[in-house]
């Protein structure tokens, strides 16, 4: 046992080679230590004389709290002045990588605990600031720099072979509430983001996705979308041999939202309003996107009796219908089938008879009956994209949204983006 007080104080402040020089502990103010380097000589780093310490400057910094104390680092740091008259060195001020990183007002420990409490555990960047006694930049600047370092790290992703994208809100910012999308590449095999880029067009995945090279990209055997055409064109683009896929999710998502609509319009055309609590057809509109056989034997016939009510041309009823059948692609796994069954069922929708959201539906599963069909072949779907979303979703909660772009990608990124935790003890913040 250490019984020596300076010993005992070095150890709890548990830095290597400063000494402690006094404790400051003021009412409703975080915990004040201060420290100085313990080598006390200097050498002139241009011609090796010894150094004269010129003045001591007090810098403070944010550091871990200490028994659950916020806490602050003051550092004197020396400066110093070279005696030697011909040499052109003139001053400068001590530097320790080990106590505080250049240019940030917080410890190093401090910022390496920052980034895996809010990168890793996804806690808000306002809540460790809270903790720490600090405001939110100083927290943040450090999750900036310690983080994109973590992400750059090259050999965060090797070879990919199954790829996805997809669109992501992320913000609204502004008095208009302007919705801002961007697209997240992941790789779908490994439920890993790769990275988030600005946008919903094909423009920015495509620059993303040739920055990795021929070699990289050639290894992508799947690529997996939602129904949309500018994410067809960029791997049309990038990897012209790779699988094309579309997500089930999407699929059955699409025959939802027509069935939505065939719903609504058939409903304003009956009653000349838009649904109200007591219309057959709005009490129908959450057993309709049911799936079948989930449904009770009591929701279903709850559901025909409704329709019967408000559907008197059957419209709703053929809509519901054809989403059913877009379901039943799934049952099965025999991709040659699928693809004679997407075929058939888009032409099918085609028939005249058939109401006009029906009919749209099967002209997107002929545009898509490939994409559609590769998904029996290849089962690689986008949901681990849709884990990814949902984690980021986690992180945008906790943010209470995101102002910068590049705030939202480096959360999501260590959020999601499997970054080699191990190495942060290690690497040098930007
Ligand atoms: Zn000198």
């Amino acid at each position: 046992m250490e019984s020596n007080p300076i010993r005992m104080c070095e150890l709890l402040v548990g830095l290597p080679a400063v000494t402690v020089l006094g404790v400051v502990s003021r009412e409703n103010e975080p915990l004040r230590v201060h420290v100085e380097r313990a080598d006390a000589v200097a050498g002139c780093p241009v011609c090796g004389v010894i150094a004269h310490v010129k003045d001591r400057r007090r810098v403070e910094l944010v550091d871990l709290p200490s028994f659950g104390r916020p806490t602050r680092l003051v550092w004197h740091k020396r400066r110093f002045r070279c005696p030697e008259p011909t040499c052109p060195h003139g001053s400068w001020t001590e530097r320790d990588p080990l106590i505080a990183p250049r240019r940030l007002c917080l410890s190093d420990r401090a910022g390496r605990w920052i980034t895996e409490q809010v990168g890793r555990w996804g806690r808000s960047v306002s809540e460790v600031a809270k903790e720490l006694g600090c405001d939110w930049h100083t927290v943040n600047d450090a999750l900036l720099a310690y983080g994109e370092t973590l992400i750059d790290d090259e050999g965060r992703f090797g070879v990919v072979e199954a790829l996805g994208l997809d669109e992501v809100l992320f913000v609204r910012e502004g008095e208009y509430r302007r919705q801002c999308y961007s697209t997240q590449i992941v790789d779908v095999e490994r439920g890993q983001l790769l990275d988030v880029v600005p946008g919903r067009s094909g423009a920015a995945p495509t620059a993303w996705l040739q920055s990795q090279g021929e070699g990289w990209l050639a290894n992508v055997r799947y690529a997996t979308l939602d129904l949309s055409g500018p994410y067809r064109s960029v791997f049309n683009k990038t990897v012209p041999k790779a699988t094309q896929v579309a997500d089930p999710f999407h699929v059955v998502k699409l025959a939802n939202l027509k069935l939505d609509e065939c719903r609504r319009r058939v409903q304003n055309e009956l009653e000349g309003h838009r649904g109200r609590k007591h219309d057959p057809l709005y009490r129908a509109r959450l057993l309709l996107t049911k799936a079948d056989e989930r449904l009770s034997e009591n929701g279903r016939e709850k559901l025909m009796g409704l329709l019967n009510a408000g559907d008197p041309k059957g419209e709703v009823f053929a809509t519901w219908r054809a989403k059913e059948l877009v379901r039943g692609l799934y049952d099965h796994d025999d991709a040659a089938m699928a693809l004679s069954f997407v075929q058939r069922l888009g032409n099918d929708l085609q028939d005249p008879d058939l109401p006009e959201e029906a009919r749209s539906l099967g002209r997107s599963l002929l545009r898509w009956k490939h994409q559609i069909a590769a998904w029996h072949e290849a089962h690689v779907t986008n949901a681990p994209t849709e884990a990814a979303n949902n984690l980021i979703k986690r992180v945008k909660r906790v943010a209470f949204g995101f102002r910068s772009f590049r705030n939202y990608r480096i959360r999501a990124l260590l959020y999601a983006g499997k970054p080699n935790w191990s190495l942060l003890s290690t690497i040098t913040p930007r």
